[in-house]
């Protein structure tokens, strides 16, 4: 049944809210609003009961897939479960004022300070900013360091980028945001960075080197101290994407592999709703020969209380209003506090275990591009199933038909018809198995059936969306 807008709703007299009796002095509205600015028709608003809105948004919240209705093992997004408590700090604070005196926001300004330095002990890095809103403008952030670095250096000359092509695509559009170079490094049979090609395009005009680790095949780089030891070498830095930090928590940190620079995605591996867009924090950490260059303000203890020092006269400046997306970062700090370092390391183990458990079950079922231990995901390849007739893309629609959403498709682009998994730490065997199953049976189909692939989904309120023409005639309004 197609679902009516709220509008289509409204009965006339139906209220969803009671608005106080008026309190102050009665006066007429064109004595406070120029006339010029006075509507004259009443607004077109629904006119619903508090009832009827509930019902109305969690009905539509049904109709989409989210992470609280069932797994969604979108690879490299981390979908995993936010839990509830979260949100509860955070709207707790969520009155807090931006302005405040920074005597009265002594509470806030704790957490930030405290989120740091629990950053800084799950990195190895000495310092962060919490400034950025997502992953990707933490790597503009981090380039942007690289550049202070080299330009305070006189490093002029140093005017390019070394990027494995298994990165996060976002690695080489920031990169090329802060006005470097992209070079990109091949990977070798084992899917990791390789030495020969790496060495082949060292020279003096690299400024640093940008890897995603573990990689977009959900591998761990097993070179990181030799590649950091050529990087150091020319006077490059190092750079760390560690959005998928949820592989490595409490068992290996970026500051003692080498990096020089790394970036967290709060919204991923410290929880937080995320997709769709946002809002998102993806703060930076940075070793010392980087500390004097970070955004500012930053948040010190000076005579026994937080404060906020905007001294930096080497700052690459502020790259977000206030102190960015604070609402995420009450969320992180309440998840790493309520978890502490033994539940931490728990989640990677666990991210680690369920993603190895997933690709063994599924490689005699799909090719499994790269077959060696993996982190927190894994890529296979519908390339055998391409060549019957039915894509990755046909397969990842039919999996919303059984009530799951799909992997990452296409990606990484060094796989053909790739399917990225990643099911994350919170899933249980249970929900792993359900996904086998089916992952098999449309399998079957492919053979069985092709057709109900090739128009897959059946099932879901929306069909098939033609991607192409909504790309082009971009519409966010209804
Ligand atoms: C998600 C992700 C990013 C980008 O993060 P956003 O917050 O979406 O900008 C960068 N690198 C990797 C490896 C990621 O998984």
């Amino acid at each position: 049944m197609k679902t009516k807008l709220i509008i289509e709703k409204s009965i006339k007299g139906h209220m969803g809210t009671s608005i106080p009796k008026l309190d102050v002095p009665e006066q007429t509205l064109n004595t406070i609003i120029p006339e010029q600015f006075l509507r004259t028709d009443t607004p077109n608003l629904p006119e619903v009961s508090e009832p009827e809105v509930v019902r109305h948004y969690v009905d539509l919240s049904t109709k989409n897939h989210h992470v609280d209705k069932d797994l969604y093992p979108l690879g490299s997004c981390t979908m995993k479960y936010n839990p509830k408590i979260n949100d509860w700090t955070a709207s707790a604070v969520a009155g807090v004022h931006p302005y405040q005196p920074e005597e009265l926001s002594q509470g806030i300004l704790g957490v930030y300070y405290d989120l740091e330095q629990q950053l800084c002990a799950i990195t190895g890095m000495k310092g962060f900013t919490l400034q950025p809103a997502a992953g990707s403008q933490g790597e503009l952030v981090g380039v942007l360091l690289m550049r202070k670095y080299h330009e305070l250096k006189g490093n002029d000359h140093k005017k390019i980028m070394l990027i494995p092509d298994a990165a996060h695509g976002t690695n080489p559009a920031s990169v090329a945001m802060a006005g470097y170079q992209v070079v990109e490094v091949k990977s070798n049979s084992k899917g990791l960075v390789d030495l020969v090609d790496f060495k082949s395009k060292i020279n003096d005009r690299v400024a640093g080197f940008m890897l995603t680790n573990p990689n977009t095949l959900g591998l761990f780089e097993e070179n990181i101290s030799q590649l950091a030891e050529l990087i150091h070498g020319i006077d490059g830095l190092m750079y760390m994407d560690g959005a998928n930090m949820n592989a490595m928590l409490g068992i290996a940190r970026p500051g003692d592999l080498g990096f020089d620079i790394t970036h967290l995605n709060l919204h991923k591996t410290f929880s937080t709703p995320h997709g769709g867009g946002g809002p998102g924090s993806g703060p930076i950490g940075v070793t010392d020969k980087l500390l004097a260059y970070l955004p500012r303000p930053r948040v010190e203890i000076l005579g026994g209380s937080y404060h906020l020092n905007y001294d930096f006269p080497n700052s690459i400046g502020r790259v977000h209003g206030f102190y960015g997306n604070f609402g995420i970062m009450i969320r992180a700090w309440t998840y790493i506090r309520m978890l502490g370092p033994d539940g931490l390391r728990n989640i990677s183990k666990v991210a680690i275990t369920n993603a190895n458990y997933l690709m063994h079950k599924l490689k005699d079922v799909f090719e499994l591009a790269y077959d060696r231990t993996c982190m927190h995901e894994f890529v296979l390849s519908a390339q055998a199933q391409k060549e019957k007739g039915v894509s990755a893309l046909q397969i990842a629609k039919r999996l919303l038909d059984y009530g799951f959403h799909s992997p990452t498709m296409y990606f990484p682009l060094i796989v053909k018809e790739a399917l990225m998994i990643e099911p994350t730490e919170s899933e249980n065997k249970e929900t792993m198995d359900r996904f086998i199953e089916v992952m098999k049976k449309i399998a079957e189909e492919v053979d069985s059936n092709p057709e109900l692939l090739l128009n897959a989904p059946h099932n879901t309120p929306v069909g098939r969306v033609d991607e192409t023409y909504a790309n082009r005639n971009l519409n966010v309004r209804w």
